[in-house]
Order: C-alpha cells, then structure tokens, then sequence
C-alpha cells in the first residue's frame, strides 16, 4: 500500500529543453513513473529538414554511456558510435603521430548528436506517462505557483503548471533567470577569445579520407582544428581560434594562404572548393563557460546540463557531465526515498563541485589540446604516467583516465592529479638530484690520483673544441 500511496503522489514533472539532457532525463523521471511533460522551443527534430544546433558530433565517454545504460539506450547509441581509441596528432610537415587515450581497449566513441537527441526523443515518447510539445518556449515561471509562460506554436502565450521544474535548456537557460532574481544565487559566465567553425571532409574513393578510429587534432599552440569521424565516413574537422584570427580571413585566397600555412595536409582532404563554401557558411560560434550555485530553487526547481554548467567542449565532458547530473540525482532520489526536500539541497551538495571542478579542467584543456601537446616534456609525462599507471595501477591514474574512463567525482580527480603530480615531479627531481650526485662521485672516485693530463692541457683542448670558436 505504501507504493499505492507514493505513486498517488507522484508529482508532475515539466522537463524544459528538449535537447539531450532533458530527452534524457525525461527517460530517468519517466522510468520512475513520474508523470512527465517535456516543453522545447524548437520543431521536433525527427520532422525537421535541417538541424541547427551547435557541433555534429560529440564524443561520447563512460560518464554518458553509464546514463545512457541506466534508462537502457546505451547499446543502442554505442552501436551507432564510432571508437576512437587515440588522438592523431598533425604536425604542419605532414607527419602524424597517435597518442592513446588510456590502455589497450580504452576508447571515446563519436556519435552524431541529432541521432543521438532523436533516438532519446523517441526512447522518452515511448513511456506512458510521458508528453513531448515542441515549437513551446519558457518566457517565465513563477517560483511560488510552479505556473510557466510558454510562447507556444500559434505566437500565442499559454500558461501550464507542473509541481516540479527541470532546466535543461542549455547554457542561456530561461529556468535560470528566475535564480538571478534570488539572493545567494552565484553565477558566472565567461566568453573564451576563441570562436568554431565547422567544416566537412567528404569520403575518399568511398572510405574515409583519414584513419577513422582516432580524435585528429591539428595542434599549431594558439589555435587549433580537430576531427571527429562520423557514420557516413565523412570527418566534421572543427577550427578553434582567436575572433580575431578568424576576421582576418575574410576571403577565399587569404583561407588558402592560411590553410596552406598551417593545415597543409588537409586542404587535399578537405577539398578547395568545399573548404571556401564551408568556412564561409556561418559566423564563428562563440563559447560560453557558466558556473552557478545553488542548483536547486526551494523543492520547485532544478538545473540540469548546460542550463546549471556549460563548459567550454575540450575536454569533451559537457554532454558527459550532463548525462552524469541526471544519474547523480537518481542515485540521490534512491537514497532520500524520492524525497524532494531532502534530496535537492543534497544534489546541489554532492554536484556543484563535480561541476565546477569539470568546467575548470575544461579550461585548462584548451591549452593543453592546442600547446602543450607539442611539447616534448608534456609526451615523456603522457608515458610516465601510463607506464606508471601499468605498473600500480590504483595509485597512479593519468587524469585523462580519470575522467572519461571512470566516474571518479570530477573534484576528487582533480586532488588525485594534484597530488600524484606533486609526488611525480618530486620524484624526478630526486632521481636527477641522485643521478647527478652519482655521477659526479663516481668520476671522484675513479678518475686516477695522478691524471696524466694537466689542467692547463685540458683546458687548452677545450678551447679547441668547435663549440668555443666564433
Ligand atoms: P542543449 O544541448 O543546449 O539543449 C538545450 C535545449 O533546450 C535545446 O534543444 C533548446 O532548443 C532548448 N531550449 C532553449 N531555451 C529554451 C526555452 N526557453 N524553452 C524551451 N526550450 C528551450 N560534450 C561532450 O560531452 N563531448 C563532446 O565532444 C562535446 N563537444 C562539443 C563541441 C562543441 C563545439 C560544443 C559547442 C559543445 C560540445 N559539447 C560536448 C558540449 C555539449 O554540446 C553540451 O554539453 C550539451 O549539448 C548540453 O546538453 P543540454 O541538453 O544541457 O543543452
């Protein structure tokens, strides 16, 4: 009887944003057997002829994929991935070289983000309780009644009450607004200077132009261009760079100069005539960084996805820690017997710093994909860690691992890399610091009491040596 009575009271749930976390958690809520209504702004993508919407693809890791499992869409969507098991670095010679992602078997996997969406859209549907309306946007939500504004199909406003609200509608969510208005609300957002443009690299005599299963990244320190391989074997290569690189260009033939500069290898690849009519297309996309906190309102209201965290996409966590909020707060309805009050502040407690710390690696991705993956000290750690990590593995996690690999909390991998670089580095310095003092022992030691040369002869011969002359 109990159960009788909890699903009598068994709330409404309005899911705002019909994007991928919130079909996602429409399933997660559906699954619960909450009554669930899903507002989006835009047509149903399933009908719609052309998708906008930011990058084709995306890459997939274990956070989403263990989400994806837990409403059972995981096999699905994974069969529809692509596995990318390294990064494919391009120097401007040509020459190309991988670098795993992890151990052997390790991968991310790129999946096209409007099957994905879709297939979540159609998964959400499919659950009785469960209502799907597009073409509706959020203009406004009252804190106090639950009652949202909606700009609905016919240009008219129509109001609709739900008992509890979920912003999922990205990182310049309407559901937020009504958070500024609170006190102790934080919130911060920052542009990167970087701005993206998507470009296609069509098939090659019916395969793919470059080997699919790896993350190719062209690397040139303050820009960059990456590539993910998609179903149609054709690649989606994104530029990241400076705006103001970007207004530089601003014709075909200053394109090709820039191309031929410093991603000569792709141009081939890319084709000319389709690098102009690509790159030309659309105006580079801005990235936003948003951080905020708390991420609940009273029992009325959460945030979810990008609405609560939009993080810039390099370390390719943003969809991932998405898909992971919505796993954490059912771990946590689990734990608080789908106690709302409870579970709430509970949620803003375990997530924000899981959030925050993600939306920081993110950052500091940014140099390290277009920079440091250039440097030879940055390379000879990528292989200590790995080989250290082979040899103990529960001590020494490369971060990378960490992070797509597991569901450590992203905050708790950021203080094991801390402190796991602080013991490394030391540990290297006291292996040179005893190298050396060895070394110079050892010439002490063995260098015969009577030299039988002078130090005015070895002097002399040093001064002939090449490197002392002009
Ligand atoms: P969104 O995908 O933005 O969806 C929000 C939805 O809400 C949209 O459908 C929108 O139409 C709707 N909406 C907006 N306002 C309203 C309103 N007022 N009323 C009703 N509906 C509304 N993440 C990864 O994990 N891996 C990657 O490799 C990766 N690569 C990326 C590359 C780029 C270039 C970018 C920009 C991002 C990348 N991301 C990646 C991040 C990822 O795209 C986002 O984290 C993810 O889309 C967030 O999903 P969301 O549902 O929270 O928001």
């Amino acid at each position: 009887s109990s159960e009788k009575n909890k699903s009598a009271t068994k709330k409404k749930v309005a899911v705002v944003g019909g994007g991928l976390v919130g079909s996602l958690n429409a399933c997660f809520f559906a699954k619960r057997g909450f009554e669930v209504v899903v507002f989006e702004s835009r047509e149903d993508i399933r009908c719609a002829k052309t998708v906008k919407g930011r990058s084709i693809n995306l890459a997939l890791s274990h956070r989403g994929r263990q989400a994806l499992k837990h409403v059972g869409m995981e096999d699905k969507i994974v069969s529809k991935g692509i596995p990318m098991h390294a990064r494919m670095i391009h120097k401007v010679n040509g020459k190309r070289s991988p670098i795993p992602y992890g151990k052997k078997g390790q991968y991310i996997l790129s999946v096209g983000r409007a099957n994905l969406n879709k297939e979540l859209l159609t998964a959400a549907e499919a659950y009785p309780s469960t209502q799907l309306n597009f073409n509706h946007r959020l203009l406004d939500w009252s804190p106090e009644t639950g009652t949202m504004t909606f700009l609905g199909p016919d240009g008219a406003e129509t109001e609709i009450q739900a008992d509890f609200i979920v912003g999922c509608d990205g990182a310049f969510s309407a559901t937020r607004k009504q958070f500024l208005r609170r006190s102790r609300f934080n919130y911060s957002q920052t542009y990167i200077p970087h701005g993206y443009v998507e470009l296609t690299m069509p098939p090659r005599n019916g395969d793919f132009a470059m080997e699919p299963n790896f993350l190719h990244i062209w690397p040139r320190n303050t820009f960059m261009m990456i590539a993910l391989p998609n179903l149609d074997k054709t690649f989606t290569c994104t530029l990241f760079m400076p705006f103001e690189e970007f207004e530089k260009i601003t014709t075909g033939d200053e394109l090709m100069n820039f191309f031929q500069k410093y991603f000569p290898d792709s141009i081939p690849l890319l084709g000319v005539d389709a690098l102009k009519r690509d790159f030309f297309r659309l105006p580079a996309q801005a990235m936003v960084s948003v951080k905020c906190s708390p991420y609940h309102l009273n029992d009325k209201c959460v945030l979810m996805g990008d609405a609560a965290h939009a993080v810039v996409p390099f370390y390719g966590q943003g969809m991932n820690a998405g898909f992971e909020d919505c796993l954490v707060w059912d771990e946590i309805l689990n734990q608080f017997n789908e106690d709302f009050s409870a579970a709430l502040p509970e949620y803003t407690r375990v997530r924000v710093p899981d959030d925050h710390a993600i939306a920081d690696l993110a950052m500091y991705n940014y140099v390290e994909m277009r920079a440091h993956v250039n440097s030879k000290y940055f390379l000879f750690r990528k292989y200590l860690d790995n080989a250290l990590h082979f040899i103990m593995p529960r001590t020494v996690i490369p971060l990378y691992t960490m992070v797509t690999f597991t569901r450590t909390r992203y905050h708790e991998a950021v203080i094991h890399w801390q402190w796991q670089n602080k013991v490394i580095t030391q540990c290297l310095l006291l292996l040179g610091t005893v190298s050396t003092l060895g070394a110079t022992y050892l010439l002490i030691r063995y260098i015969p009491k009577k030299p039988s040369i002078t130090v005015e002869q070895l002097w002399s011969k040093v001064l002939t040596l090449k490197w002392f002359q002009k």
